[in-house]
């Protein structure tokens, strides 16, 4: 596609399906040499496959994992310029049925992971210079759907991450971004769709909750990631972009004002 990453080092956490692979493949597209590091450690069939990267095991839970995996990527590519915090879980439950270690699991991967990838990572960015974290962190950080206190309270503090990795690393030439997706059509919520029997119905429904008409794709998200790890966004850092089509920017109606308003809206379309 194009050259925007030529001669930089990627590392994607998670990337072996849904949002992670499309922003393995898209920054592979643009040249960078990427680094998937996901549980299987090796990619999965799903999706186009793309020539430029590879896959290594990681566990972003296991520190042992992660100083394993940064050694290994360091000694076959010899520097890291992107760091892609994407590895996430997701618990659908009440406070009540939670337990102590559904929230440690869920704030190991989704927390704790990010917290330790740039740990390890954050010292080769400073030895040459320069470096790009983008953590995908969601539009939860800032309201959030019903039994997901966990994800809610860790993706808010994902957020919190950004901010204070901005701030802390800035001196070094390294930049810290988030990405908030809003629905986006993967494995992660799928599960939530099947669920109701009448699917196409569900998916239109969900399709009217975003202004702009549709659910994202993983490559709405990668596109976003793909600016913000290139030079092209050298002055922002600290920064939660929502990536949501505005889903979050649209104050609640009651039902029946909101079904007039769409159906204006669909007499305009004629
Ligand atoms: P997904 O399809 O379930 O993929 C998650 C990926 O993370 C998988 O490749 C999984 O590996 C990997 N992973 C899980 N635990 C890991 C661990 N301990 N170490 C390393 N890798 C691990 O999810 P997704 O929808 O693409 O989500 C990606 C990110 O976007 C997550 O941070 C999620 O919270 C965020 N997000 C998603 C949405 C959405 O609507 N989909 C919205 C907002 C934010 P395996 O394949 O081996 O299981």
């Amino acid at each position: 596609m194009g050259n925007r990453l030529s001669g930089k080092v990627a590392v994607v956490t998670g990337g072996n399906r849904g949002i992670g692979r499309a922003i393995a493949e898209r920054l592979a597209e643009e040249e960078a040499a990427v680094v998937v590091g996901d549980l299987l450690g090796e990619l999965g069939t799903a999706g186009p496959s793309v020539e430029g990267f590879v896959c290594l095991p990681l566990d972003v839970t296991k520190e042992v994992s992660i100083r394993a995996f940064v050694d290994e990527v360091l000694q076959r590519f010899g520097r890291i310029d992107i760091l892609v915090n994407n590895a996430g879980i997701v618990i659908h439950k009440s406070i009540d049925e939670q337990t102590v270690d559904d929230w440690d699991r869920l704030m190991a991967v989704n927390l704790r992971g990010p917290f330790l990838m740039t740990k390890y990572v954050a010292p080769e960015m400073r030895r040459t210079g320069s470096g790009a974290i983008v953590n995908i962190g969601s539009v939860e950080g800032f309201m959030v759907n019903p039994w997901h206190t966990a994800y809610a309270a860790a993706k808010a503090g994902v957020h919190g991450l950004t901010l204070g990795l901005a701030v802390d690393l800035g001196p070094d030439g390294i930049r810290c971004n988030t990405v908030c997706p809003g629905w986006i059509d993967t494995d992660l919520n799928r599960s939530y769709v099947e669920m109701h029997p009448d699917r196409s119905l569900i998916e239109r429904e969900l399709g009217q909750l975003h202004p702009v008409g549709r659910i994202g794709s993983p490559k709405d998200i990668a596109n976003a990631v793909l600016w913000l790890a290139s030079d092209e966004s050298s002055f922002v850092s600290g920064e939660m972009i929502a990536v949501d089509g505005a889903r979050t920017k649209k104050i609640s109606l009651p039902a029946i004002l909101d079904e007039e308003y769409r159906a204006k809206l669909s007499k305009l379309a004629l």
